[in-house]
């Protein structure tokens, strides 16, 4: 391609509305054009990358057997009822585009195709000799995000490779799944990217597990936990530890005292000097579920402690029928504006103990009427804590357990691990914490779909049976974006070279010199010829500002027909390296040839 004819527009300054670099480069590199609010058009060197992504991750797909098919982004709202999922989509979380056609039908935009793929598996798949089975599709995603950001890394229009398994019995699954995670290493390895698989929340679909690959940057969304010894890695969410020993508690006695101002641990902790570890800490939270019934939730949890949200989350799931509900559609700490929704009186906030009276309540259908009182693990062993004595300004110290409080039945870990806690597997281990993007999900969804929508199987033996699934998803367009976050210097984008748009790019410094010219254009056509795919920057404009546009736009390697020419040789620039050599010009073909070959593992 000659930039001369192509829409080739880079930009001198950073946009304004971006905040990372790889969104500030893609921008001003002329990659990509913000249309809308996580609405993206990706223009033609934002495209080729796009399909040699696509590419790899195919080549990777369809060697563990797993066969291509494109599936409607229309999706009827009826599936998503079956699937119990149009509520949780349309309302609790609202991440889904859901619209109303003039038939007076409810539609929806794919955010993902569970439900979609489970009826066709219901409808196609009759028995166990059809399975397993893999489907997957690369294609548009949409999904109404609360906050669309960072370019391609959050948009709410983007590419998502999504990949759906059938099986007969879960170890059927497992094995599927252990092919994905080699698949999905690979193509990550492949796209020139260092990655870390992490452990991962399954949500509340439960299951026997998943698994993130993460693309480390310092921008990443999301915290991983590690240990050095590489045996261990987990999203935040997930992770789990050995929080550090209790200090011994120094009051004996159990006596209510009074501290006033006293409504966070550390202001408590400073007016009584004791550690944080000494303290039964109890947290408010309040659970709506699909039914509409409001639950009071107090979590009891050490001191020196935070709740990771998502754990509570999946417990308050896990409870739901116990309150007629299905499913939680949110949890949230209650604001005063809430608490005027169902609170009989004023709570004593910050010195609420763990047996705080029901009737703080009010009595009201939609609430129900006691506080779901649960304890994490943490809090459990504790010997005269202090705690809140339900009353503003006052604690009481010298608690215990079966003694002035009831423990609670549900014993639970819903703890945060974070940077600096004692390992599980090796308490010798402490962990560490990293920057993650998330550009993969792997994922064993066990029956969850098929028992909802009535997709099953006959087994050898001729019994009916729910069929087991896995999922797997990549990020396409933001894995592409991620590349750039992790490859990039002061003067632009270094495209890895199996993701490059092109492999190399033919500089004129002028073209006014026919000689050069004559030999740029020779080049260009044998290198294309060969397979290099290169660009040829004829524009009529200054070297130097030509130079500037090849290092912004990250082309891996740059020829440039100038004065080594009078010798019969080029100067062959490297983006990465920033090392420049003159190559004889019957050379500049194989030579290339053989250092992209080097760079994407030998043409695989
Ligand atoms: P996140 O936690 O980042 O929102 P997710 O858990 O919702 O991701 P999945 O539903 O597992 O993501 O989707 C599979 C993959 O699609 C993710 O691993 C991620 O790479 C990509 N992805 C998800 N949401 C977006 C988005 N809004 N924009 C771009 N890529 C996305
Ligand atoms: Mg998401």
């Amino acid at each position: 391609m000659r930039l001369s004819q192509m829409l080739f527009v880079t930009l001198r300054d950073d946009p304004a509305d971006a905040e990372i670099p790889s969104h500030k480069l893609l921008l001003r590199a002329g990659y990509i054009r913000r249309i809308g609010s996580g609405i993206y058009a990706y223009l033609p060197l934002m495209w080729r990358v796009l399909q040699k992504v696509s590419q790899i991750v195919r080549e990777e797909m369809n060697a563990t057997g797993a066969q291509e098919c494109l599936l409607p982004q229309l999706q009827p709202a009826d599936l998503w009822r079956e699937s119990g999922r149009w509520d949780t989509y349309t309302k609790a979380e609202g991440i889904m585009f859901a619209l109303i056609d003039r038939r007076e039908q409810e539609l929806a935009l794919g955010p993902t195709h569970e439900e979609v793929i489970t009826i066709i598996a219901r409808d196609l798949i009759r028995s166990y000799r059809q399975l397993p089975l893999h489907l997957y599709q690369i294609q548009t995603k949409f999904r109404d995000e609360i906050r669309p950001r960072f370019g391609l890394m959050r948009g709410r229009e983007f590419i998502m490779k999504d990949g759906y398994s059938f099986h007969a019995d879960e170890e059927s699954l497992k094995k599927t799944y252990q092919d994905m995670y080699q698949a999905y290493s690979k193509m990550l390895q492949r796209c020139g990217l260092a990655f870390r698989a992490v452990e991962a929340d399954s949500g509340a679909i439960g299951g026997s597990g998943s698994i993130e690959f993460m693309v480390l940057a310092e921008a990443g969304e999301d915290e991983v936990l590690y240990t050095e010894d590489g045996q261990y890695a987990a999203n935040v969410e997930k992770a789990v530890s050995l929080p550090a020993d209790a200090e011994p508690s120094s009051f004996t006695i159990y006596e209510k005292r009074e501290t006033p101002e006293t409504e966070t641990i550390e202001k408590l902790c400073d007016f009584l000097k004791c550690s944080p570890t000494q303290v039964v800490k109890n947290v408010l939270y309040q659970a709506v579920y699909d039914n509409g019934m409001t639950v009071l939730v107090l979590v009891s949890i050490r001191g020196d402690r935070e709740v990771n949200e998502v754990k509570l989350q999946n417990e308050l799931t896990k409870l739901a029928c116990q309150f007629g509900a299905k499913t939680l559609l949110k949890l949230a700490v209650p604001d005063a504006d809430a608490q005027k929704k169902w609170a009989a009186k004023s709570l004593p906030l910050g010195y609420i103990a763990p047996d705080i009276a029901d009737d703080y309540i009010m009595k009201e259908k939609s609430v129900h009427p006691k506080f779901l009182r649960l304890v994490d693990k943490t809090a459990v062993d504790l010997k005269n804590f202090v705690t809140g004595a339900n009353e503003p300004g006052y604690h009481v110290v010298g608690a215990n357990w079966g003694q002035q409080f009831k423990l609670p039945d549900l014993v639970v870990d819903i703890r945060k691990a974070r940077p600096g806690d004692r390992a599980m597997h090796n308490p010798e281990q402490t962990l560490k914490s990293a920057r993650g993007i998330e550009v993969g999900h792997i994922f064993q969804l066990g029956t969850k779909y098929s028992q909802a929508m009535g997709a099953t199987y006959t087994n050898e033996q001729g019994e009916e049976k729910p069929l087991v699934m896995g999922c797997y998803g990549v990020g396409v367009s933001r894995l592409a974006q991620a590349a750039v976050e992790q490859s990039y210097d002061q003067d632009g984008i270094i495209w890895p070279v199996a993701i490059a748009p092109y492999h190399a790019i033919v500089t004129i410094p002028n073209i006014n010199d026919a000689q050069q010219v004559e030999i740029a254009e020779k080049l260009y056509t044998e290198l294309n010829q060969a397979g290099i795919e290169t660009l040829l920057d004829d524009r009529n404009e200054r070297a130097g500002v030509k130079f500037k546009d090849a290092d912004l736009i990250g082309i891996p390697y740059r020829i440039v027909t100038g004065r080594a020419i009078a010798n019969g040789k080029v100067e062959v620039f490297e983006r990465q390296s920033r090392n420049s050599q003159e190559i004889p010009i019957a050379e500049v073909v194989s030579t290339l040839k053989g250092w992209i070959s080097q760079a994407t593992g030998n043409g695989k």
